[in-house]
This record gives C-alpha cells, structure tokens and sequence, in this order.
C-alpha cells in the first residue's frame, strides 16, 4: 500500500477525500410473504384496499410495511421485524404495522443515518394495484418523511409461481447518513 493512499479516516474513497464530503450510505433490503383470507380488511402500505379477502398475520399482515421495516433494519445491522416483535407475543396481534416501521426509522435515526429513498415491488395476482400505487406512495413517503417522488411503489403478478393466494413484497432502501462533520467543516470555514 502506498503511504497515505489511504489516510484516516479509512475506507473513504478519493472523491470523498477530496471534497470533504464524508457522507457514508448503507443499502438495505427486506421481503415478507402473507397469505389471503375472506372478510378480514386488506392493507398495503398503510392503506386500507378495498377487496373480499385481506392479508393473514399475527399483525395486520401489511406486507409491504413489514418488508420495508426488514430493509430499514438490515441497512443499520440492527437485526429483523422479528427480534422486536416477535409473532409470539400476543401484544402484536392485530397490530398497526406502522408501529413496526417507527421502531426500525428510531433504529435508523440512532445509527445516525436517515431515507435516502425507497423501491418496491410487490407480487400478488389480485387486486390490481395500479390504481391504488399513488395513494400507497403518498403514504409510505409519509411515514418515512421523505418526498413521494423518492419512493418506488411496483407490482407484477405471480406468472407461474403458483402463489396467488399470497401477497409478496419486495423492498430496498438506501440511507444517508446524517452528516455532523460535513456541517462542522462548513461553519469552521465561515
Ligand atoms: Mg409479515
């Protein structure tokens, strides 16, 4: 290694060296999995869908908050849905899931980092989603605080996979962190 190639603080590449842009990121992903049942109310993101069967779960089964609070949580390391809630507790049942994912943002928060923006693509045959993507984007990009334009809400419907009893969710996150050096360096140069 080349003397100084490298100068502290390790691991920072040479654009970040030399603009003095220390802003770290970390990527994140998560997926979940609930099965469709009759007369119970269907929730994706948050929303309320009309349709004759909702999502099974020990909570209300909202997919993709439960995949979303799992990408949250694997971008900081700080473990899964599971090890906070887990299904065995019976404080869960029936559950807002948004409880979930504002427990996974104070993870995110406590790391020092916060939403850079968020893509999904969510797996079910039925309903159709398309009418309903702008109003689950509204709503996800709520909760997490961040402009509706920086989340990706996608459907496709399971060809072949023979689940279309199921609903799946798929989501990745990217964070930024939250930049204290960045903010001190600027006022020292005032
Ligand atoms: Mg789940």
């Amino acid at each position: 290694m080349v003397s100084g190639q490298y100068s502290e603080p390790y691991g920072y590449s040479n654009w970040q060296l030399a603009t003095g842009n220390w802003q770290l990121m970390r990527i994140g992903y998560g997926w979940d999995s609930h099965e469709f049942r009759s007369g119970i109310p269907l929730k994706i993101g948050g929303v309320t869908l009309p349709h004759d069967k909702g999502l099974a779960g020990h909570s209300d089964g909202d997919v993709l908050l439960h995949a979303l609070t799992d990408a949250l949580l694997g971008a900081v390391a700080a473990g899964d849905i599971g090890s906070y809630f887990p299904p065995t507790d019976k404080k869960w049942k029936g559950a807002d899931s948004v409880i979930f994912l504002q427990e996974a943002l104070r993870q995110v928060e406590r790391a020092g980092f916060r939403v850079s923006n968020v893509d999904s693509t969510l797996i079910l045959a039925e309903p159709k989603i398309g009418p309903h993507a702008k109003k689950i984007q509204t709503q996800v990009a709520k909760l997490l605080k961040i402009q509706s334009s920086a989340v990706g809400i996608k459907a496709k419907t399971p060809e072949g996979m023979g689940t279309d009893n199921a609903a799946i969710a798929h989501v990745a996150v990217l964070l930024e962190e939250i930049t204290k050096r960045l903010t001190r360096r600027k006022k020292k140069n005032k």
